[in-house]
């Protein structure tokens, strides 16, 4: 793949504008990628000002025309799922067969899904006491957003919470991708406008966060914020808008997955695994946090550790490789550290612990299980976004819940135990936007509203499929006087 110069896009265009770059590595093999342009508020006000421009007719577009537009591009992306799945793994980091195909099929989804759920989209009409008035409530879009993604699911996450269900209610969009990230954000943007996308309906602006993004919040014809990325950006992101427009954040997550005594261990220790080591353990539910009752703690630690024996950490373009690098070397240090701090607490490590020997690059972090994690240390209670499964024991219902108490988070967790009443009863307790019952923290389908559990530090609002579509509309009244008839 050549170094290229990754475009931005303003009004429908290709926009390269004399602007510092910085080169992009690839983790795998740490191979330039290509340059990313460090964009400056002076180019976010043209994405707005293009953006702006093109929302009335957008808006007004049918729905059904709009639907049909969003099939179109599903349809494109399809077409370039090879193209696209390559430059994600090269540029990301994750295995090309078993990881980077399957965010593609996402993005397609995304599209297929925003196109039904928007002309599924319903109006109301209320009743009010005034008998010559009729009230009708629709949803409109909110007019133009501005998007911000983190690099975990790059085009995935974008497409599915904001890219489709934006396109399809009639907003226009600015998108600040995490800059590591911005070729495959760039090439997406590209394939779409091949397929029809109208101009200026979807702007892509590259750069810092704190310059670009900030500059999007923050400019006046920016009307909303749709933000998904770490709790602590997210606080920035909410003091930013100021009050001014909605934002809705999709913030950091360290769910706990909690094992009762009475748990099928096999299963648990299966979907433990799997939400521990899918995407390297850089999801936002990840299985980060495994609390799990004594008398069986030690067991369950010992069977995730064998399925994490089996984990193959590789290079993201070899046939065999089941987990690849980490994105960034800062994330795979600080990993690292959280192992070790937890290992001189008195953690025992039972499979991995460290960086890969050999690897060609600092990104290569050994999926890892630490059994008697304790209590209080980052492992325990702060977001790992690593391939680790920390496993935290317990022993009374009082510790249990003072251990899901002490950690911030409050995205997804999971609850394993044969008895599904007990277990039903103990999920309405947690403070999580979702809870599995025996099925992996991770577990999710676009169709299940994403989101946090209000005051913890996971971010508010809801995304997915319909959820989408509903956070990115607001509600208009439309008050009708009747006249009345002639006799
Ligand atoms: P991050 O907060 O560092 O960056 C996210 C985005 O914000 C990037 O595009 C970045 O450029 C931008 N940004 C950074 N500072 C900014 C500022 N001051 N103003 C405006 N924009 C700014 O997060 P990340 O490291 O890219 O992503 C990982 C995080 O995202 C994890 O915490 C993960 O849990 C979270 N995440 C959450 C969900 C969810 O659905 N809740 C989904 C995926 C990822």
């Amino acid at each position: 793949m050549t170094a290229e110069t990754f475009p931005m896009y303003v009004g429908g265009a290709a926009y390269t504008p004399d602007r510092p770059t910085r080169e992009v590595r690839g983790p795998g093999d740490g191979a330039v990628v290509g340059h990313v342009l460090m964009g400056t508020a002076e180019d976010v006000d043209r994405a707005v000002t293009a953006a702006r421009a093109a929302a009335p007719a957008h808006r007004r577009t049918p729905v059904f025309e709009r639907a049909e537009l969003c099939r179109r591009l599903a349809d494109a992306v399809a077409a370039e799922k090879e193209d696209l799945a390559a430059r994600l793994a090269a540029e990301h980091g994750k295995p090309f067969h078993t990881e980077a195909r399957g965010e593609i099929d996402a993005v397609v989804t995304a599209f297929r899904d925003a196109a039904d759920h928007v002309v599924s989209l319903r109006s109301e009409s209320i009743a009010v006491r005034d008998p010559a008035k009729r009230v009708l409530v629709q949803r409109r879009p909110r007019g133009v957003y501005s998007v911000i993604t983190p690099w975990n699911f790059p085009i995935g996450v974008a497409s599915i919470y904001y890219l489709g269900p934006g396109i399809a209610t009639g907003n226009t969009l600015v998108w600040t991708p995490a800059p590591s990230v911005a070729g495959i954000a760039s090439r997406l943007t590209a394939v779409l406008h091949e397929a029809g996308l109208p101009d200026g309906v979807l702007n892509l602006v590259t750069g810092e966060g704190p310059v670009v993004g900030n500059a999007a919040i923050t400019h006046p014809g920016v009307n909303a914020v749709g933000f998904t990325g770490s709790t602590a950006t997210g606080y920035l992101i909410a003091e930013a808008a100021g009050g001014r427009k909605p934002v809705q954040l999709e913030l950091g997550g360290n769910g706990p997955s909690i094992v009762l005594p009475d748990a099928d261990l096999d299963l648990a220790a299966a979907a433990i695994a799997n939400g521990s080591f899918s995407n390297a353990g850089q999801i936002c539910t990840s299985t980060e946090r495994v609390l799990a009752h004594a008398s069986v703690a030690t067991e369950l630690a010992e069977r995730v550790a064998a399925h994490a024996r089996d984990v193959v950490l590789g290079d993201p373009f070899s046939d065999s490789t089941t987990m690849g690098p980490l994105h960034t070397a800062d994330l795979a240090k600080r990993v690292c550290a959280q192992i070790d701090e937890a290992a001189a607490g008195g953690g025992r490590i039972l499979a991995g612990g460290g960086r890969q020997a050999g690897a060609p690059t600092e990104h290569y972090v050994e999926a890892t299980v630490v059994d008697t994690v304790p209590h209080g240390c980052d492992l325990d209670v702060a977001e790992t976004f690593g391939p680790v499964t920390p496993v935290v024991h317990w022993n009374t219902v009082e510790e249990l819940h003072a251990l899901v108490a002490a950690s911030e988070f409050g995205l997804s967790g999971a609850i394993f135990s044969r008895d599904v009443g007990r277990a039903f009863a103990l999920a309405e307790e947690l403070p999580c936007g979702i809870v599995n019952l025996n099925e992996a923290s991770s577990y999710w389908e676009p169709n299940i509203p994403a989101g946090g559990a209000a005051g913890t530090g996971s971010g508010y609002g809801r995304t997915g499929g319909p959820w989408s579509v509903e956070e990115m509309t607001e509600q208009q009244a439309i008050v009708l006087r009747t006249a009345p008839l002639e006799s």
